[in-house]
């Protein structure tokens, strides 16, 4: 009789160790970001990649696969909702997927990812795409190879999309995307048509304390726990988990923009929130994280748009806002910065753009990815896919390289595939969970209106962030919601910009 216990506390102990260098990395990371001097940067860079290094040898222990093995028939006797279960599940994927990747590929393409980081950070404001090029055609290379070490698969970027959305194949998110893009590109034209919100009030002086003053109180009323985080500034804004204790966010205060810090520190904050709600039992194991990309990004979402963008969270926090800025809005009422908060406008660039254009931006990257990886277009032809891309779908052109495919850091930091399809993954089930959070509790749309948000929270956290990585996120879906489905999201923007713009 194999003695179960202990071997889960072995396992335990291992994913322990994994865990601590993990928060440690983060921590550094945090550093690095925020207050670390510039001289820092060399030796800091070799103690991450020594972190990292030993993270990932400790989690692809034969030994670990040892354990995994012995306790898998374990798992299966147990109910399959049982939280020992899932550890035993997830850790057992985890690491086959960990370890299916020779040590060797792992280095070429951390190594690959921080040269090409490296030039891109110079080549974009020089706006010279052949200084990458190079780097990029390795990083096509790579991620071949590396997609190569999960065959079989359906699509060479199946297991590219897998790193960040588990469960989910680009054959489900091409049909996805194709029915979003035939809603959402009359939409956008219908909109187009019309006279543009006017938001030129909100592009004057903000001082950020007082920005900071009033995101601070938002998003301590949203359910953020200051006991358990804090916020500080960076050049891109991101949330970083420590530990289940320290979740940390950070935002920027860009001259002359109230939008870019608001709507960036509650973005961040729901995917803080995310992490914080995990049980605490799941410290120290790989249950302890947000499930998916997708996920993720809808909890991110659903707090900066869905509510953070919506009129009755305005009714409330409108009022406070212009005291705060009696200046820069005293001739603004809520209606009109209800309107220029959500204004919709072809633009060129991803980070910028609002709730109607955003998906197809993500789009056209998404189908990009995959003609790159089936060898239907070459890095050199990139640069023109990209713009004429832009021009079909968008109606718009950008002037050079640095606003079109030089603009994110995505494929200059990592591999080519899997890179983008989270965020409107994250849109359409922001949409889907909040729809599902008031059908179930009603009370939720008029404590918004109070500035109460405990109902919403609570929804939230039994729901999703409890549940950590314990569920994959088409299990949590399942559970959830039943189906991933784009209605709810559709008729939301319908809904709303229907009215915003008299449709
Ligand atoms: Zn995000």
């Amino acid at each position: 009789m194999t003695d179960y216990p202990a071997k889960l506390q072995a396992l335990r102990a291992q994913l322990a160790e994994v865990s601590l260098l993990r928060g440690i990395s983060a921590a550094l990371y945090w550093d690095q970001a925020t207050y670390m001097p510039r001289g820092g940067a060399p030796v800091r860079g070799q103690q991450l990649a020594y972190l990292t290094q030993q993270s990932h040898l400790r989690f692809t222990d034969p030994a670990l696969g040892k354990l995994l093995d012995d306790l898998l028939p374990y798992a299966e006797s147990l109910p399959p909702d049982s939280d020992d279960a899932a550890l035993i599940r997830v850790t057992h994927r985890e690491y086959q997927r960990a370890t299916k990747v020779p040590a060797e590929l792992v280095a070429a393409i951390s190594q690959n990812a921080s040269e090409s980081y490296h030039v891109w950070t110079a080549a974009r404001p020089a706006n010279d795409f052949a200084r990458v090029q190079p780097y990029l055609e390795r990083t096509l290379d790579l991620s071949y190879r590396y997609a190569e070490c999960f065959a079989p698969y359906d699509h060479i970027a199946d297991p590219l999309i897998a790193d960040s959305d588990y469960g989910m194949k680009a054959a489900d998110i091409k049909a996805l995307f194709a029915e979003l893009r035939a809603a959402l590109v009359p939409l956008a034209q219908a909109i187009a048509d019309q006279a543009p919100a006017d938001d030129t009030f909100l592009h004057q002086h903000y001082p950020p304390e007082i920005i900071e003053r009033f995101t601070t109180e938002v998003i301590k009323r949203f359910g953020y726990d200051f006991e358990r985080g804090r916020l500080d500034q960076t050049a891109h804004p991101f949330a970083v988990r420590l530990n289940g204790g320290d979740v940390r966010i950070t935002t920027r205060y860009p001259q002359n923009t109230l939008s870019d810090p608001l709507f960036s520190t509650l973005h961040e904050a729901g995917h803080a929130m995310y992490e914080q709600g995990i049980k605490a039992d799941y410290e120290g194991t790989p249950l302890a994280s947000g499930t998916s990309a997708g996920v993720h990004e809808s909890q991110s979402r659903l707090w900066e748009n869905v509510i953070g963008r919506s009129y009755p969270f305005w009714e409330y926090f409108y009022p406070l806002l212009r005291s705060l800025f009696p200046q820069q809005l005293e001739h603004i009422s809520l209606d009109q910065f209800y309107r220029a908060v959500n204004k919709v406008e072809r633009s060129l660039i991803r980070t910028e753009a609002d709730e109607v254009t955003y998906n197809l931006h993500v789009m056209i990257r998404f189908d990009l990815e995959l003609e790159l990886l089936e060898g239907a277009l070459r890095i050199a032809d990139l640069p023109e896919a990209w713009h004429a891309r832009y021009q079909a779908d968008l109606g718009v052109r950008a002037p050079d390289d640095r606003d079109g495919v030089l603009q994110d850091v995505h494929w200059y930091s990592g591999l080519i595939g899997g890179a983008f399809q989270g965020y409107t993954l994250g849109n359409v089930l922001a949409a889907q969970f909040y729809a599902k959070a008031l059908a179930e509790r009603p009370a939720i749309a008029d404590a918004i209106k109070q500035g109460e948000f405990g109902e919403l929270h609570g929804w939230l956290r039994e729901t999703i962030y409890q549940h950590g990585s314990k569920y994959t996120a088409p299990e949590l879906i399942a559970r959830a919601l039943g189906k991933l489905d784009t209605a709810p999201y559709l008729s939301y923007l319908r809904q709303k910009y229907g009215a915003l713009y008299r449709l």
